[in-house]
């Protein structure tokens, strides 16, 4: 399958269209932002290990019944994939306090919460992705309410899913966003799962491996990536 014209590209990957009208091709770049945008800067050799990790997570979730947009990884940075109508809410699911939960609510970061929360936020970066709920939602036309119920309890799924297989190689899955698009009349899973979209701690130390070592500039970011990659790959 090749690439032929340039679709889009964001903060981390282009996309690309085939000469199949329903495969697109996501090539992973080594950019990294983070606090929308207003950081920028490089990490090296990250397409490839997000491409990796991604590839391997949506094949897990897909033996797990969750239909994902993955088709096949075609190249260390690239991935085909079904065509999306890309649904704009990004999903957050959070089993341990980080992030904005702890600006926003108060939590103390690191406190585990008994249930899962699931939170949605809108995909658009001129409103800084708020926070929203189902009404949300459905006002702004972005989806229905139909669509909500399916997209909050998939994500509920992937978490039991992607919690096991990481405490598994002595990761704790804190928290991570999900994004979803419309595909022949089905919701699938789009995007990625990586470091850059899960806060992942060190299951015995709390080490963080993931993006917060570039938001923060806590170093070794890089060394961070390929551990993850080495759990996720190797230990199986
Ligand atoms: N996240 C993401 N993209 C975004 C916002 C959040 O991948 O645009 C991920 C983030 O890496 C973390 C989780 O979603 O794993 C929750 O992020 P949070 O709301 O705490 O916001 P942040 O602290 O990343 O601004």
């Amino acid at each position: 399958m090749k690439k032929t014209t340039q679709l889009y590209e964001g903060k981390a990957k282009k996309v690309f269209l085939t000469s199949d009208s329903d495969l697109v091709i996501q090539e992973f770049k080594d950019d990294a932002t983070a606090f929308n945008n207003k950081k920028k800067g490089s990490i090296a050799e990250k397409g490839v290990v997000n491409n990796a990790i991604s590839c391997k997570l949506f094949t897990l979730l897909e033996s797990n019944g969750v239909r994902t947009h993955l088709v096949e990884k075609l190249s260390d940075r690239e991935m085909l994939c079904r065509y999306l109508d890309i649904i704009k809410v990004e999903v957050v699911v959070r089993n341990i306090a980080a992030g904005s939960l702890v600006k926003r609510y108060g939590f103390a970061e690191g406190t585990l919460l008994e249930t899962p929360i699931v939170e949605l936020y809108l995909k658009d970066d001129d409103l800084d992705d708020p926070l929203m709920n189902d009404s949300h939602a459905v006002a702004l036309g972005v989806a229905t309410y139909e669509e909500i119920a399916v997209l909050k309890s998939r994500a509920e799924a992937i978490n039991l899913v992607l919690r096991k297989f990481f405490a598994d190689r002595k990761l704790k899955l804190v928290d991570f966003k999900l994004e979803f698009g419309r595909n022949k009349g089905e919701i699938l899973l789009g995007d990625e799962i990586s470091p850059d979209t899960c806060r992942l701690w060190d299951l015995d130390t709390n080490e963080k491996l993931d993006k917060d070592r570039f938001r923060f500039d806590l170093g070794g970011v890089e060394d961070a990536y390929s551990e993850v990659q080495r759990r996720v790959l190797e230990l199986d």
